[in-house]
Formats: structure tokens, C-alpha cells, sequence
């Protein structure tokens, strides 16, 4: 028999579950739509026989050791989700001792980013290192952090959460309720909350003037930036700037070899990396400079998220 572990990605949308081997393959996967069960317990039920449903079509040679799982505010340390903001089910939700009674393996719960800090580390660009930090820039920011070989999961399994630190007092209106977060200058949605505020600001002509707000993306911004539009490049260099300065202090705090950036904004290439590392650079100490790369994911193309949440489990194993 094979052994086989379960990856489940909850997210605000769909929930993904992948069987992923040692070598981090997902050799299969299934999706189903998060908000359609009414209560929980029909959707853990629906986790519990969808990952049994995958482990059977593959005729009955795989060996289930346990369940990892990658979700909105989930707790590490409790095996709870607590009080997601883009989940239907609200309070505290007890997921990981539901899928155990269910399947009867072990089951572990991180938030996305944090499983998405460990695939890096068992599957991608990260086997090896002791101290790095991944950076997810989707809609929102979120963030993984590994310190001397281990995933910081902190007092109630919540640490990481770099979108929501300050970069502005009295800031940008955050989902969170908070002001002046990360996340709501350095996120796909934070781009084009930049872009609107620099045209608002300047004569300056650009293509972005043409977009409404919802159908502008960070996508539209970057081709305009590479076809030389002022204004998408300058909410490029912004971005880059507020994210560098942040990086800088997480150096001071950290002291990582690599900052790994992953999803959609990373996807911009230089238009990103550039002025981030530059203004990190600029805020280093100097006992911290030329020490740390800034880096994409190895991960890019690959179901991080599933990957991630199985590693949770795989690296508990011995090998
Ligand atoms: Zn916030």
C-alpha cells in the first residue's frame, strides 16, 4: 500500500482536497463550492467523504495517514477555525476533531499562508533552509514565517499575521475593521486603490482612466506598467515601497535568509521585486545587508495551498 496524505485548502470560494505523496506530487484532486452546505457539520461530513471518494477511485492501493488542513483564521494549536470573516459559518468551529471522528487519521489545521510557508519548505525552494518568511500578495496579504526550522505558530496558533501590522496610522480602511493594515496598500486590491489615488492626484494621461474601479485588476495595471504607463508604474514603485519597508523590519525582527513573495501581485516580476528590494535594502541595518534574497516561489505554478496543508502532516512522519 501507498502511503497517501489529504491536502485541504478552505477557501472563501471553493474548497480543494489533493492526495499528495511524500514527494510532494497531488497525483489527485477534487473541488467542491465552500458556502453550499447550510451548517458545518454537513460540511466537514462532505471533506470526510469527498477525500474517501478520492482514495478509493485510485482502486483501493493508497494508505491514508492523516488529513492537513490550510484555512481562514484556523488555529494550529486548537484545531479550531475562529471567527473567519469570508466563511458563513460563524464563532468557533471545531474542524479538526470533526474530520478525525470521521476518517479516523490524525489532523492538523494552519491558516493558508502559514501551510503555504510549509510546502515551500518540504516541496519547493525552501528544502533546506532554517529561517526564511513566505509572503502570499493574492487579494489579501498573508504570511508564513520560519524560524530556526520551525513554523512560529505563536500562543493561540494565530502568529504571521503580517497583512494586518500598520504601515499608516489612520490608513486605508481595512476588511479586518482595522486602518492603515499591510494588506490594504500590498494586495492585488491594494494596487488599485494606489492606482486611483495617484490619478486622482495628477494630469498625468494614462489608459488607467479608461477602467471603472471593479474592472480594473492587478493584471490590466501590470501590462499598462510594461508598456510604459507612468501611473501603473508608479503604483508599482508605491507598492514596492511600502512592502520593502516592511520586509526591512521583519529582517530586524527575524533575521530570515529569504523572503519567498508568492500569488498573483508576485506574478508582476520585476515590476514588484525591483522596488521592493530596493527600499529594503535602503532600510536595512547594516548588519543585516546582502543576508537575505527576495525571492519568488518555488511553488508558483503549483497548488501551494494543497501542497502546503499536506505537509503539515508529512513532516510530523518520520522518513
Ligand atoms: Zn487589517
Amino acid at each position: 500500500m501507498n502511503k497517501i496524505v489529504a491536502g485541504v485548502d478552505i477557501g472563501g470560494t471553493n474548497t480543494v482536497i489533493g492526495l499528495v505523496t511524500r514527494e510532494g506530487n497531488c497525483i489527485a484532486e477534487t473541488s467542491f463550492p465552500t458556502q453550499e452546505s447550510s451548517d458545518f457539520e454537513t460540511f466537514t461530513d462532505k471533506i470526510a467523504s469527498q477525500a474517501l471518494n478520492l482514495i478509493e477511485q485510485q482502486k483501493g492501493n493508497l494508505n491514508l495517514l492523516g488529513v492537513g488542513i490550510g484555512a481562514p483564521n484556523g488555529s494550529y494549536i486548537t484545531g479550531q477555525i475562529i471567527d473567519a470573516a469570508n466563511l458563513r459559518w460563524k464563532g468557533t468551529l471545531n474542524l479538526c476533531s470533526s474530520i478525525e471522528q470521521s476518517l479516523k487519521v490524525p489532523t492538523l489545521l494552519t491558516n493558508d499562508a502559514n501551510a503555504a510557508a510549509l510546502g515551500e519548505m518540504l516541496f519547493g525552494d525552501a528544502k533546506g533552509m532554517k529561517n526564511f518568511v513566505f509572503v502570499t500578495l493574492g487579494t489579501g496579504l498573508g504570511s508564513g514565517i520560519v524560524v530556526d526550522g520551525k513554523l512560529m505558530v505563536g500562543h493561540t496558533g494565530f502568529a504571521g499575521e503580517l497583512g494586518h501590522t500598520n504601515v499608516k496610522p489612520w490608513g486605508r480602511e481595512c476588511t479586518c475593521g482595522k486602518r492603515g493594515c499591510l494588506e490594504t496598500y500590498v494586495s492585488a486590491s491594494g494596487l488599485r486603490r494606489t492606482v486611483f489615488k495617484l490619478l486622482s492626484l495628477s494630469n498625468e494621461p494614462s489608459a488607467l482612466r479608461n477602467f471603472t474601479y471593479d474592472a480594473i485588476s492587478a493584471k490590466i495595471i501590470a501590462d499598462l506598467a510594461q508598456k510604459g504607463d507612468r501611473i501603473a508604474i508608479n503604483a508599482f514603485e508605491n507598492t514596492g515601497a511600502t512592502l520593502g519597508m516592511k520586509l526591512a523590519d521583519i529582517v530586524a525582527v527575524f533575521n530570515p535568509e529569504a523572503i519567498f513573495l508568492f500569488g498573483g501581485l508576485s506574478k508582476a516580476g520585476n515590476l514588484i521585486f525591483e522596488p521592493t528590494k530596493r527600499h529594503m535594502d535602503k532600510n536595512l541595518l547594516p548588519v543585516f545587508r546582502n543576508t537575505v534574497n527576495v525571492i519568488p516561489s518555488g511553488l508558483e505554478n503549483k497548488n501551494a495551498a494543497v501542497l502546503g496543508a499536506a505537509a503539515l502532516i508529512w513532516k510530523t512522519l518520520p522518513k
